[in-house]
C-alpha cells in the first residue's frame, strides 16, 4: 500500500514537492486553502495573455526550475533577456547600476570606496559555504569589508527597504545567497533574465495538469485547520472535512503553522515559531501608455520616497505581447500594520505619484490605463543572524 501524504498549501513549494512525491509512487492530496494553485507566483488576465501579481523573473542558477520547464516543454517560451539596473540616490537621483563600467561612473563612492564595493562582491561570489559568515550579520560584514560609507550609501536603504527596523540584525547568508543568485545571470553589459512568454502561470497549470493526471488530489477552497495523531498516522482537519495521513508536509508560514500543529509543537518549537517574523509585501502594477524608465529593476535609496524598487516589467518583454502597454512595479515591503499596507489602492497611487514624478518628471497621470494592488501577508522571513 502507498504512504499516504497530504501537503499544506498549492504555492511552488507546495507543487514541486508533489511532483516529486508522485514521481517517488507516494499517494499524494494538497490542501489549498484559496481558489487556485499558485500562491505568491499566481497570475491575472491581461487582455489575451496573463501577468505575475509580482514582478518576476528567472536567474540563470534557478536550475530547477529551468529544469521543469524543459521537462514542461516549454523551453521554446523561456527567453532571456538583456536588462538593465539603476539604483535611486537620496543626492544624486537615478543612476545606472550593476555593472564594473556604471560602478566607475557611481560618483557618491570615492575610488577606493568603489573597489572594496567591488572586491567585497567578488569576495561574496568566492565564499562557497555561507555557514562561514553565518555569525555576522550583513551590516557587520559590509562594514568590516567596505567601510562605513559603502554601508550607509549602498547597503543600508536596501535592508531598510526589504526588513526596514529589522536591518541591523539581518543574517550575512541571506545577501551571500542573494547576491549569488542575482551575479549567476550578470554579464559585462548588465543582466540576462528569463521570462516565461506567457507568465509563469503556464507552467503552474502544466504542473497542476501533471499532477491532477498522475491522480495527485487538489483540493481547492480547503483551508486546513488542525492536523493531530490518529492510531495510524495523522489527521487532517480542513474547513470541510476529516482525512487520514500518514505524513504532513507543511509549506505554510509559520505563523499560520503553530496553529494548525499546535497539539503537536512542544513548548519550545512554538516559541521559536512564534519569534519567526516575517515582512509583508504591496505590490502596485500600472498599466501605462508611457514607459517611466528604460531600466528593468530600480532599487531606492532614499528614505523619502515611500516605495523600494521599480520593476518596469515591459523593459524586459516585449510591450507587443500586452498591446503595447508599459507594465511597471511599485514594489514595497512593509509590515501589515503599516499605514500604506491599508491604503485603498487609489490612495496609494497619490501617494506614490510626485515621487515617480520625482524620477521621470513628464510621468502623469493621464498616461496610465489602470493600477491593480496585491498584498501577501508573509512575504519575506526575516532571517536573523545565528547567535
Ligand atoms: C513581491 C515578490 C516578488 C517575488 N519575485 C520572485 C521572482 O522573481 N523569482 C523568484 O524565484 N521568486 C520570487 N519571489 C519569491 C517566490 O514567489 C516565493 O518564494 C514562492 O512563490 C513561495 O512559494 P511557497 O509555496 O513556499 O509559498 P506560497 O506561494 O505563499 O504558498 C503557500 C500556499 O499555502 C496556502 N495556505 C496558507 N494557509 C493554508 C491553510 N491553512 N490551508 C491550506 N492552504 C493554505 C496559501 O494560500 C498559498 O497558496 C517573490 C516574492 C515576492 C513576495
Amino acid at each position: 500500500m502507498k504512504n499516504r501524504i497530504a501537503i499544506i498549501g498549492a504555492g511552488y513549494t507546495g507543487l514541486s514537492c508533489a511532483k516529486k512525491l508522485i514521481e517517488n509512487n507516494y499517494n499524494v492530496t494538497i490542501y489549498e486553502s484559496t481558489d487556485e494553485i499558485g500562491g505568491i507566483a499566481k497570475c491575472i488576465d491581461y487582455n489575451e495573455t496573463k501577468l505575475e501579481k509580482h514582478y518576476r523573473h528567472i536567474f540563470k542558477s534557478d536550475k530547477f526550475v529551468i529544469d521543469m520547464i524543459k521537462e514542461f516543454d516549454l523551453i521554446d517560451k523561456l527567453h532571456w533577456n538583456e536588462t538593465k539596473m539603476a539604483y535611486y540616490d537620496k543626492e544624486e537621483g537615478l543612476y545606472a547600476f550593476g555593472t564594473p563600467y556604471t560602478l566607475l561612473k557611481y560618483k557618491p563612492l570615492t575610488f577606493i570606496q568603489k573597489l572594496l564595493f567591488g572586491i567585497s562582491v567578488i569576495k561574496i561570489k568566492i565564499i562557497k559555504n555561507y555557514k562561514k559568515i553565518d555569525n555576522y550579520t550583513a551590516e557587520e560584514w559590509i562594514k568590516k569589508n567596505c567601510g562605513e560609507k559603502v554601508y550607509k550609501k549602498i547597503w543600508e536603504p536596501l535592508l531598510i527597504t526589504k526588513f526596514g527596523e529589522y536591518k541591523d540584525k539581518i543574517s550575512m547568508s541571506w545577501l551571500w545567497g542573494k547576491i549569488n543568485l542575482r551575479s549567476s545571470s550578470s554579464t559585462l553589459e548588465g543582466e540576462k533574465l528569463g521570462y516565461l512568454e506567457g507568465s509563469f502561470d503556464i507552467l503552474t497549470r502544466k504542473l497542476g495538469e501533471f499532477l491532477i493526471k498522475n491522480d495527485c488530489k487538489i483540493e481547492l477552497n480547503n483551508c486546513v485547520k488542525k492536523v493531530y495523531k490518529s492510531k495510524m498516522g495523522y489527521i487532517v482537519e480542513t474547513e470541510n472535512n476529516k482525512e487520514e495521513f500518514d505524513y504532513i508536509i507543511n509549506t505554510t508560514a509559520y505563523d499560520i503553522s503553530k496553529d494548525i500543529f499546535e497539539e503537536l509543537l512542544t513548548k519550545e518549537e512554538k516559541e521559536k515559531m512564534q519569534k519567526m517574523k516575517y515582512t509583508s509585501a504591496r505590490t502596485m502594477m500600472i498599466f501605462s501608455k508611457k514607459s517611466l524608465t528604460p531600466y528593468y529593476w530600480i532599487n531606492i535609496g532614499d528614505r523619502n520616497i515611500p516605495f523600494g524598487g521599480i520593476i518596469e516589467h515591459t523593459n524586459m518583454e516585449n510591450k507587443e505581447n500586452y498591446n503595447n502597454t508599459n507594465i511597471i512595479y511599485i514594489s514595497n515591503y512593509m509590515y501589515k500594520s503599516d499605514r500604506l499596507y491599508n491604503l485603498n489602492e487609489n490612495k496609494l497611487f497619490d501617494e506614490y505619484l510626485p515621487f515617480l514624478q520625482k524620477i521621470n518628471r513628464n510621468f502623469v497621470k493621464e498616461d496610465v490605463i489602470k493600477i491593480e494592488c496585491f498584498s501577501e501577508m508573509y512575504a519575506q522571513p526575516i532571517i536573523k543572524k545565528r547567535i
